[in-house]
C-alpha cells in the first residue's frame, strides 16, 4: 500500500454509500455526487433508498415519484435516465447490474466515469474512476499545463491515472484520488496537508493555484419571467413541463417572459396583484429572476390544470417555483 492509500484509509469520510456496496448502490451514489457535494446528497441518497431499495423497484416506480424524489437535486434529465437505465439493466439483464465494462457501457445513460466507479468501487477491478476532482489532482500531480477540456490533455491525464493505480489494490488509489480532490486538492489546495506533497510537481514549480487550466465558462442566459399563480376556491393553476424540454415532468405555474423593463411596470400593478417575493432559480445555462404574483380569480378554462391545494405538495415542482409555493403557503393565502 502507498502513501495514498494509507492516507485514504486514515483520512476517509464517513458516507452512507461506503457501507453495502452493491453495484445499485454505487451507481446511485455517484450520479447523485455529479449533482452536488457529499454532505449535501446524504439525505437525497438516503431517501432514495428508502423508496427504491433495487434496481427492479426504480423500474416499475411511476417517473414522476422518481422525479419527486430527486427534487432539489436539479439536472432533473439524470433522474429521467436513471429510470430508462432501470428499464434497460431489468430488460437486458434481469435486474442485475452486469459487471464488464462492454455491458455497462450497453446500459443508457452509464457514460465512461459511472461504469468505471461501479467496476472499481462495487466490483474491485482494476478501472479508472476519473471525476472532475481527479482531473484536478492529476494535472496538479503531474503539472499537465494544457486545457483539460482538450482531447490531447484528457489521454494524458488518463494515461497518468491508470500509472497510479496500485498493482493489488487499485479500486482503493480510484476513490483515494477523489476523496483527496474533495478534501485536500481542493481548488484552493491544502498542499501543507497532501499525502502527495513531496512528490508533486505543481507544487515543486508553484503553479498549484494555475491548475488546471480550463476553457472560459459557458455564457449564462439572463431571463426575466412573471410568474401568476392563479388561485380558485382551494384550487391552483400549475402546468406540466412538455416530454424532451428541460424541464420535463416538472410542474409551475403559469409566466410570461418579459424585457427586465417590465418589471417597473408591473410593480405599480398591486391593487390587481399580491406581489410575491423575486427570486432566482438557475438551471442549465440560465439564470431566471422571476416576479411571481398571486392572483385570485374565478377558475377559468385553461390548457393548464387545475389542481387542489392540498395535493400541490406530492407534486415535483422546479425549484424556483417550489420557492414560490413555499412563499404563498407561508403568506396564508391559500
Ligand atoms: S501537493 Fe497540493 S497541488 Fe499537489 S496534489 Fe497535493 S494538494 Fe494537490
Amino acid at each position: 500500500m502507498n502513501i495514498l492509500e494509507q492516507w485514504f484509509e486514515e483520512n476517509k469520510r464517513d458516507f452512507p454509500w461506503r457501507i453495502n456496496r452493491t453495484p445499485y448502490r454505487v451507481w446511485i451514489s455517484e450520479v447523485m455526487l455529479q449533482q452536488t457535494r457529499a454532505s449535501v446528497v446524504i439525505p437525497y441518497f438516503q431517501r432514495f433508498m428508502e423508496l427504491f431499495p433495487d434496481v427492479k423497484s426504480l423500474y416499475i416506480a411511476p417517473i414522476e415519484k422518481v422525479i419527486k424524489a430527486w427534487e432539489g437535486l436539479g439536472y432533473y434529465s439524470r433522474a429521467r435516465n436513471l429510470h430508462s437505465a432501470a428499464k434497460d439493466i431489468v430488460e437486458k439483464f434481469g435486474g442485475e447490474i452486469p459487471s464488464s465494462e462492454k455491458e455497462l457501457l450497453s446500459i443508457r445513460g452509464f457514460g465512461p466515469y459511472t461504469v468505471g466507479a461501479i467496476r472499481s468501487f462495487a466490483f474491485q477491478q482494476r478501472a479508472r474512476a476519473i471525476d472532475g476532482n481527479v482531473m484536478r489532482v492529476i494535472s496538479r500531480y503531474f503539472c499537465i499545463e494544457e486545457e483539460i477540456t482538450k482531447p490531447a490533455a484528457r489521454k494524458k491525464i488518463i494515461e497518468k491515472t491508470e500509472e497510479l493505480l496500485d498493482p493489488n489494490i487499485p479500486w482503493v488509489t480510484s476513490e483515494a484520488l477523489i476523496e483527496l480532490g474533495a478534501t485536500i486538492c481542493t481548488p484552493k489546495p491544502k498542499c501543507d496537508a497532501c499525502p502527495l506533497q513531496n512528490t508533486c510537481l505543481a507544487k515543486e514549480r508553484n503553479r498549484e493555484a494555475y491548475l488546471p487550466l480550463k476553457a472560459k465558462d459557458e455564457t449564462i442566459t439572463l431571463l426575466y419571467r412573471i410568474v401568476f399563480v392563479f388561485e380558485s376556491d382551494g384550487f391552483i393553476l400549475v402546468r406540466k413541463g412538455e416530454k424532451g424540454k428541460v424541464m420535463a415532468d416538472l410542474y409551475e405555474f403559469s409566466y410570461i417572459e418579459v424585457e427586465r423593463e417590465l418589471e417597473y411596470i408591473l410593480n405599480q400593478a398591486d391593487q390587481l396583484f399580491i406581489k410575491l417575493t423575486p427570486c432566482n432559480h438557475t438551471f442549465t445555462k440560465y439564470k431566471a429572476h422571476l416576479f411571481p404574483y398571486l392572483i385570485k380569480t374565478k377558475q377559468f378554462e385553461s390548457e393548464n390544470e387545475w389542481i387542489e391545494i392540498a395535493k400541490l405538495k406530492e407534486l415535483p415542482f422546479s425549484s424556483g417555483h417550489r420557492k414560490i409555493l413555499t412563499e404563498v403557503q407561508k403568506l396564508g393565502k391559500l
